[in-house]
């Protein structure tokens, strides 16, 4: 990977909360599941998929949503308080493996979203690029 693009730097909007990355990015995805939607805002979340390993928190602490899913699995959302910033979210039974919304970097690498998840739910007016691998659900495995 390339060791230029770490450690990244990133935060909220408001700056109170604060975050290095020092591992590499395992992959870039974006989720048009309807929980992405509503905590976004938007038609869905660009996300860098981290080990929590690589991620430390260098300044406040978020505050934690707990989603629960149709499947009954919980992923807690973190954003913060403050300014209402999403920041990261992990599954409650896979905390080594953050994912990052990629916005919050305060200077994401020039890459392209890799592959697309929960496209069946994705809205018509986001942009899904033909070249990128898609999923209608989550991803398999
Ligand atoms: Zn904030
Ligand atoms: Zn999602």
């Amino acid at each position: 990977m390339n060791a230029m693009t770490t450690p990244l730097t990133g935060g909220c909007l408001c700056g109170a909360v604060r975050y290095t990355v020092s591992a590499p990015i395992a992959a870039w995805r974006a989720c048009h599941c309807t929980h992405c939607q509503k905590a976004s805002g938007t038609g869905m979340s660009v996300n860098a998929v981290i080990p929590a390993a690589g991620f430390a928190l260098t300044q406040g602490s978020p505050k934690r949503f707990e989603a629960r899913a149709d499947s009954g699995r919980i992923l807690y959302r973190y954003f913060c308080g403050d300014c209402g910033s999403p920041l990261y979210s992990h599954r409650q039974t896979s905390p080594e493996r953050l994912v990052l919304r990629a916005g919050s970097l305060d200077q994401p690498p020039a890459v392209t979203i890799a592959s697309n998840i929960w496209t069946a739910s994705a809205r018509p007016w986001s942009h899904i690029d033909p070249e990128s691998e898609q999923h209608p659900a989550n991803p398999p495995g």
